[in-house]
This record gives structure tokens, C-alpha cells and sequence, in this order.
């Protein structure tokens, strides 16, 4: 096989054609700016003001609700230093898990050197924040719960209803980081309740560089990057409108094909398994195998260094990857496995497949090929 054998969804996507074809007149056809006067100008403002009528619509939120940012660790920076620096007079507590992505993980830190307080909940072995615990730590100043809707390593998707009823009974405002989670599974904010979310366009098939942030109507939140008018003064910036309409058009085929997608996705991701089990008995998956993104596999391979492994699997043209891959080239154990109790030795074990809607049991097979000669 001479083609890659792409099995990275979680890292990113590919953008799918029709979202393509959308996108490319804005690039030189319709490229006037959206605060421009003129018709190029204002017929690309309603490009992005019909993009976020989709957007709202996928969520069940109003369009004013949401916020065009550059990317999924934008929309987390704004939600949560946002929210902290508005709120800073109600209290300055923030509880997230240990498990969230370091887009969520390396702004708390940033707010702990600014005065604020953070509590890292912990997970058990299959990933999942303990609800108890959760309860347990809100105190009269907390001000925000930011719990991750799915996780980025080993798929595990978090009881985000019970959390979002927990948030209202206390009246604590509740984001969750759905970037992982956008397009694999349908969102209702207003049924799960969530006050602020995060997604990232090249999770779901559409571009990079270009996310969204939805708030909540009423919630105060501040702008964390100063310059004009755009993005009702909350986000400034001149907009990058292919990009906008990219995601619109990418969220609203991955919701539209939802149901189809999964299954086919689930039933490869099944088949992997089952035949990585038959080449080793000693395989162990990680994460949970219900509440889990579908194409997540995640594995720990007894006594194989999985930086070597990756290398054998590039050497065939295949993709994956050895935990999420924004950790990439850290030396340190991923955080995310050593939280649900690995060792480290094992943590370096450990390989992320994640497969996509154009993977097929043809390509499994030649992945398992490979694997077992490894
Ligand atoms: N949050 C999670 C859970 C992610 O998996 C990622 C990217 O992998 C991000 C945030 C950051 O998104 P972006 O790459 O769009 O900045």
C-alpha cells in the first residue's frame, strides 16, 4: 500500500470537499472586509451572520450567543479568563479536572499567578471526573466549573448533563471544552446546561485556524484581546470569513450525517480491536468502552516503547498517534494517562488511533498487518 493510512482524527481532519468548494470564493472572489461599507463588504457580513445562524441552530442557541474566535485554545482562553476577570468580585475559584487539555490546563496557570484559585479534580481509571468530589469542592466563591466534554486521548465523554445540573443548583457558570466532542456527538446546550462552550472547525472536517465560543445570553464575560468592534466587541479582529463558513458548513454535515458516520465508525473501531486482541492477548485499552468518542483506541502495548512503534507505523504510511498531539515531543508522561493511574512506563506504551468517517476494515487490516510484524 504506497497511500497513507490516515487513523489521526483526534490530532485533526482533513477538510471535506463540499466544505471546500464553500469556503474558496472568499478567498479572492468575495474577499471584501466585513466591516466594509460596500457590497463585497456587507454581503460577506452576512456570510458570517448566516454561518452563525447554522452554528446556533447545530447547538440549539441563539445566533447572538456565539462568537467566532482562531481556534479551540482561543475559545478556551476567552471563556475562562473572561469569565474570571468579569466575575472577579463575586469570587475567584475555578474548579476543572486533571485531564483537561493544556489549552484549559495552562490558563488556569495563568490565572493562579493573577490571584486566582483553582481546583484540579481528579479522575478514576477510566477517565471520569467522581460527581461527589465535584460537589464536594464548590465553595461560596466559586465562580466557574470548566469540565471537558470528551477527552482528546482516550475518548472518555464526561456525565456533562449531571454536571450542568450541578452548575445551575449552585449557581456556578459551567464551560465545557467540546472541542473533541463537536461533530462526533449532538450537542443541545440548553438541555445539557451549558453556559459556555468550545469547539475547533478542524476536529470536524472543517478548517484550521478558525473555532467558536458560545456563551450563554446574560453571562458576563470580558474581551481578552483589545483592538476594534468585531465580534459584538468581545473578540477584535478582522474575521476569517472562508474560515466562518467552513465551520458552519462542516458542523452542520457532521451533525446532518451524525447517526451514519458512528455507526460505520464504531463498527471499524470494534473490528480493530478484536483483531488487536488476536495478535496480542496483552493489549489493554484505556478509557471507557461505552461513554467514549467512537473512534477512539487507545492502547498500552506491554514492554513497547511507542515513540518506536510510530516510527515503524510512518515507515508504512500510516498515521497515529502517541497521546494527543499537542504533547507532541514532551519528554514528561502524558498527564491524561497518569491520571487514570498509569505508570509511566506504561504511559510511554501507549499509542491513540483515531479513526475517521473515510477509514476503511481494508485499511485496519493493513494496519494490523504491520502491527503484528512490530
Ligand atoms: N481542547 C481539546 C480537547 C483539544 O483536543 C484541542 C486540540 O487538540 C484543543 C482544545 C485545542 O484546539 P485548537 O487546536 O483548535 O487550538
Amino acid at each position: 500500500m504506497d497511500k497513507i493510512i490516515y487513523l489521526d482524527h483526534a490530532a485533526t481532519t482533513k477538510v471535506d470537499e463540499r466544505v471546500l468548494n464553500k469556503m474558496l470564493p472568499y478567498f479572492n472572489l468575495s474577499f471584501g472586509n466585513p466591516s466594509s461599507m460596500y457590497t463585497i463588504g456587507r454581503k460577506n457580513k452576512r456570510a458570517i451572520e448566516d454561518a452563525r445562524y447554522i452554528v446556533a441552530n447545530e447547538l440549539n442557541a441563539k445566533t447572538k450567543e456565539i462568537y467566532f474566535t482562531s481556534c479551540g485554545s482561543e475559545s478556551d482562553n476567552l471563556a475562562l479568563k473572561g469569565v474570571a476577570y468579569a466575575n472577579k468580585k463575586k469570587g475567584k475559584h475555578i474548579i476543572t479536572s486533571k485531564i483537561e487539555h493544556p489549552a484549559i490546563l495552562n490558563t488556569c496557570k495563568t490565572l493562579e499567578k493573577q490571584g486566582y484559585e483553582i481546583t484540579y479534580l481528579n479522575v478514576d481509571n477510566k477517565g471520569f471526573v467522581r460527581l461527589d468530589e465535584l460537589e464536594n469542592s464548590i465553595r461560596n466563591d466559586t465562580i466557574l466549573i470548566s469540565i471537558m466534554f470528551a477527552n482528546n486521548e482516550i475518548g472518555t465523554i464526561q456525565p456533562i448533563e449531571k454536571i450542568g445540573i450541578i452548575a445551575k443548583q449552585n449557581n456556578i457558570l459551567f464551560h465545557t471544552d467540546a472541542v473533541q466532542a463537536v461533530g462526533n456527538i449532538k450537542i443541545n446546550v440548553e438541555k445539557m446546561g451549558i453556559d459556555l462552550l468550545s469547539m475547533s472547525a478542524h476536529k470536524f472536517y472543517g478548517p484550521k485556524g478558525v473555532g467558536a465560543l458560545y456563551v450563554k445570553n446574560g453571562v458576563e464575560f470580558e474581551r481578552i484581546q483589545d483592538g476594534g468592534h468585531q465580534e459584538k466587541g468581545k473578540r477584535s479582529g478582522t474575521e476569517n470569513v472562508a474560515g466562518i463558513v467552513g465551520l458552519a458548513e462542516a458542523l452542520k454535515l457532521a451533525n446532518n450525517n451524525l447517526e451514519y458516520n458512528n455507526s460505520k465508525i464504531l463498527s471499524n473501531r470494534n473490528y480493530f480491536i478484536e483483531k488487536l486482541k488476536q495478535i496480542n492477548e496483552n493489549i489493554e485499552i484505556n478509557g471507557d468502552l461505552e461513554k467514549r468518542l467512537p473512534g477512539n483506541i487507545n492502547i498500552t502495548l506491554k514492554e513497547k516503547d511507542s515513540m518506536e512503534v510510530l516510527l515503524k507505523l510512518d515507515e508504512h504510511g500510516i498515521c497515529a498517534s502517541a497521546g494527543s498531539a499537542c504533547s507532541t515531543g514532551d519528554s514528561a508522561p502524558s498527564h491524561v494517562l497518569t491520571s487514570i493511574g498509569l505508570p509511566p512506563e506504561k504511559a510511554f506504551s501507549t499509542l491513540r488511533f483515531s479513526i475517521g468517517k473515510e477509514n476503511t476494515k481494508q485499511e485496519i487490516d493493513y494496519v494490523i498487518k504491520v502491527l503484528s510484524n512490530v
